[in-house]
């Protein structure tokens, strides 16, 4: 593409080669190219007349092509940013997504002491521990992954963003935490169930499903963390889930079986039930 040299050319030619894979195609040319000049966004408007040299075509190129095949742009680029924090990701874990800061806001707006123990289920990245330890200096938090590699991705984001008040631990679910108690449990776990069409189309295909799959119409892990959670939550603790947004009866219901209280379910963005939460009954 010796003749779309220029960011301005550059941009034109990979949107037109993205636009029918992708339902942003210019925004992901941008960020790729970006990506390879290791820029921010204002560097674009600000020159875009500016030449690529034959290595950086050359790059650009690759990218667009592997966009093209599907591979979601925060795995070529390496990196996606939750609740303004750079975290680095890969195909070991869920990319995180805006739907879950919902869930962040909500944990935030809790009636929790400064120096309050808090845990994040399968975490993945990390986006949900880091995002909260941003907020909160003084919490002692804890984000636990069955997956080592997430929990070398997720320590590895902790160590970038320098938080010493976050420990990034193995453990299937509570399985390493014996004695601990929290004031706070969150998690986004797997929540969609096998046949979910959902999971044939964009970014999720290259998303392990072990993050986003459950048994029991994708209930299974949820119930599992409802039940277990009895025995880590402080007596007035909060546990709160990300969940579809079809599932907020489904997990509600769960929460009164075993008797929690203050059962409240909490819209996203999009005006979508995602969040619900209650406290360990008393
Ligand atoms: N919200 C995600 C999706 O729709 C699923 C996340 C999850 O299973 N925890 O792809």
């Amino acid at each position: 593409m010796t003749q779309h040299s220029t960011l301005a050319q550059a941009i034109a030619w990979a949107s037109g080669q993205l636009q029918s894979s992708s339902e942003s195609a210019k925004l992901d040319a941008e960020v790729l190219l970006l990506h390879i000049l290791q820029k921010n966004r204002s560097y674009l408007f600000a020159w875009p007349e500016a030449e690529l040299n034959a290595e950086q075509q050359q790059r650009f190129a690759t990218l667009v092509e592997r966009r093209q095949a599907g591979e979601p742009v925060a795995h070529l680029t390496g990196e996606r940013e939750f609740w303004s924090l750079p975290l680095y990701v890969n195909n070991s874990t869920l990319i995180p997504r805006p739907d879950t800061e919902t869930l962040v806001e909500q944990a935030l707006a809790l009636p929790l002491s400064a120096q309050a123990k808090v845990l994040d289920l399968g975490t993945g990245t990390g986006a949900i521990v880091l995002a909260l330890a941003s907020e909160q200096p003084g919490w002692q938090l804890m984000g636990v992954d069955f997956s080592h590699d997430a929990v070398a991705l997720a320590e590895k984001n902790r160590q970038r963003l320098g938080f010493e008040h976050v420990e990034i631990r193995h453990s299937d679910w509570f399985s390493a935490l014996a004695e601990q108690r929290f004031d706070l449990i969150v998690s986004n776990p797997p929540y969609i169930c096998e046949q979910d069409e959902h999971l044939s189309q964009g970014d999720v295909r290259f998303e392990p499903l072990s993050a986003l799959v459950a048994p029991e119409q994708g209930y299974a892990d949820i119930r599992h963390i409802i039940e277990q959670a009895l025995a880590y939550l402080t007596p007035d603790g909060y546990l709160m889930f990300e969940h579809g947004y079809q599932q907020a009866a489904g997990v509600r219901q769960i929460f009164a079986q075993m008797n929690y209280r203050n059962i409240l379910t909490i819209k996203d963005m999009a005006g979508c039930d995602r969040v619900t939460m209650a406290q360990k009954p008393q």
